[in-house]
């Protein structure tokens, strides 16, 4: 018998709760990969985080490799991957740490029913979030819908507990060893072509940057922020160990890390928000939705040049700064009155560290339709914003070629007529 070590988002071995747990139990344990085909049908051929978990796959079958071991690489539907293994193989137990996405939990659901009827545990342990679920609620027992009472009762209950690392080397010796070494699907067996090399960010961040943080964070010229997001997207870096960095570090960076905590418990509680604003009064507003405008948004040729620069990083690389994404979201939504969801969905299908929790979050706040959101009447005035954050142009340079010549396109909007027209049809909806 053995039991199984099912990896999604924590692509890596040291400090990984779920297989420090599987480890502990008593039957040998065999890791398992699954390329999962419902997720993977919907994404474009050339696709940089399909590259990134596959590049990262690889590393971490090599790194049971050479502890003698293998990982079991399926490419499938999940469940019926999981009918396939346990046809060939006695399993006890099935181990995973827990995702908390809406379309997660409802694959985990259906999961766990077929590993039950054949008698097989599945097991969840709690890897990427420090605080989950309902472990940080307010005295009513409810959840906390606004950041700063949040943030305040989450670091009151902070302890070296945990943020102490799982000692997953030294029960090592518990791994399935001795196996098959089987082969990893290439990348066109699973329907998609490679990208040219990219060198995507390293998976550390040096303690001279956060030193600097609070200061240089919102420069999106300077590498003034940690970069991780990709990295704690797939659980290639521990949360635990950054926020054991974060604290001794420096406080504003560790705020930053609370705030992904909160969107995930937010999402956990509120799933209707994928879909949905938050506050549904908000709902009642009147896009314009206009096609041609949005066009221009996505290419980058608003006339506005930190909304085009950031676009432009977007498109080119997959990765926007924080304060770009809070620009170009807060231009969509009120300069443009297009739908929030639209630029959603085009942040969801560009950003390298895409994750539903902070999108979906992220969006909302901008649109002022979210929990704990910039209220509606504060509009982003993208000009002033380029002078407060890219007073030298830097930034934009980088990105937009041809800022400051002919070519480059006037503005689509007026912003002093577009800001008032926005907060006018705010109010409409709020007034019902
Ligand atoms: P750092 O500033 O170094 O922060 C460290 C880590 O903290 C980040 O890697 C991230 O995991 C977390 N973090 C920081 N800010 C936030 C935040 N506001 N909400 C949640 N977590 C945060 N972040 C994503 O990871 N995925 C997304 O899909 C995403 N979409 C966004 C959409 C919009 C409209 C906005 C305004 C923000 C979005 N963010 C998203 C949050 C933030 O912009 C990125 O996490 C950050 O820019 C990543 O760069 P970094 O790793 O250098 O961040």
């Amino acid at each position: 018998k053995v039991s199984v070590f099912w990896h999604r988002r924590d692509l890596r071995l040291s400090d990984n709760a779920g297989l420090f747990k599987a480890l502990k139990g008593s039957d040998p344990v065999q890791p398992l990969f699954i390329f999962d085909k419902t997720i993977l049908e919907k994404l474009p051929k050339k696709d940089l985080r399909v590259q990134f978990i596959y590049d990262y796959v690889q590393k971490l079958k090599e790194e049971y490799n050479r502890l003698g071991v293998d990982l079991w690489v399926y490419f499938g539907n999940p469940e019926d991957v999981f009918r396939e293994i346990l046809l060939l193989e006695k399993v006890s137990t099935v181990y995973t740490n827990r995702d908390y996405e809406p379309s997660a939990l409802e694959r985990d659901k259906a999961i766990y029913e077929l590993l039950k009827e054949q008698g097989v545990a599945f097991v969840g342990a709690k890897d990427h979030v420090i605080f989950e679920k309902d472990e940080v609620l307010k005295e009513d027992g409810l959840p906390y819908t606004v950041f700063t009472p949040y943030s305040r009762k989450w670091k009151s209950k902070l302890n070296t507990f945990y943020i102490k690392s799982y000692p997953v080397e030294k029960y090592l010796k518990n791994l399935n060893s001795g196996g098959e070494q089987t082969k990893i699907p290439g990348l066109s067996e699973l329907g998609f072509e490679e990208t040219p090399t990219v060198e995507f960010p390293a998976n550390c961040v040096e303690d001279a940057i956060l030193e600097k943080y609070h200061e240089t964070r919102d420069i999106p010229s300077v590498k003034g922020t940690s970069r991780l997001s990709v990295h704690l997207r797939f659980g290639t870096i521990s949360i635990r160990k950054l926020v054991a960095q974060a604290e001794t570090i420096n406080e504003s960076f560790l705020n930053e890390l609370i705030w992904r905590d909160f969107y995930q418990m937010i999402l956990f509680h509120f799933p209707q928000t994928v879909s949905d604003a938050f506050k549904p009064q908000y709902d009642r507003i009147e896009w314009e939705n206009d096609e041609k405008l949005f066009a221009a948004w996505c290419e980058g040729k608003t006339g506005y040049p930190l909304v085009d620069a950031g676009m432009r990083e977007l498109n080119e690389t997959g990765y926007m700064h924080n304060r770009v994404r809070m620009v170009t979201a807060s231009f969509l939504t009120k300069h443009l009155l297009i739908d929030w969801r639209w630029g959603e969905r085009y942040f969801a299908e560009k950003l390298l560290d895409f994750d539903l929790a902070a999108n979906v979050g992220g969006w909302q706040w901008a649109a002022s339709c979210g929990c704990d959101a910039a209220p509606y009447f504060r509009v982003f005035n993208p000009t002033l914003q380029l002078e407060k954050f890219d007073p030298d142009r830097i930034y934009v340079r980088k990105w937009v070629k041809e800022f400051g010549s002919q070519t480059y396109p006037k503005p689509i909007v007026e912003h002093k007529t577009a800001r008032e027209r926005a907060i006018e049809r705010y109010k409409q909806a709020l007034n019902g």
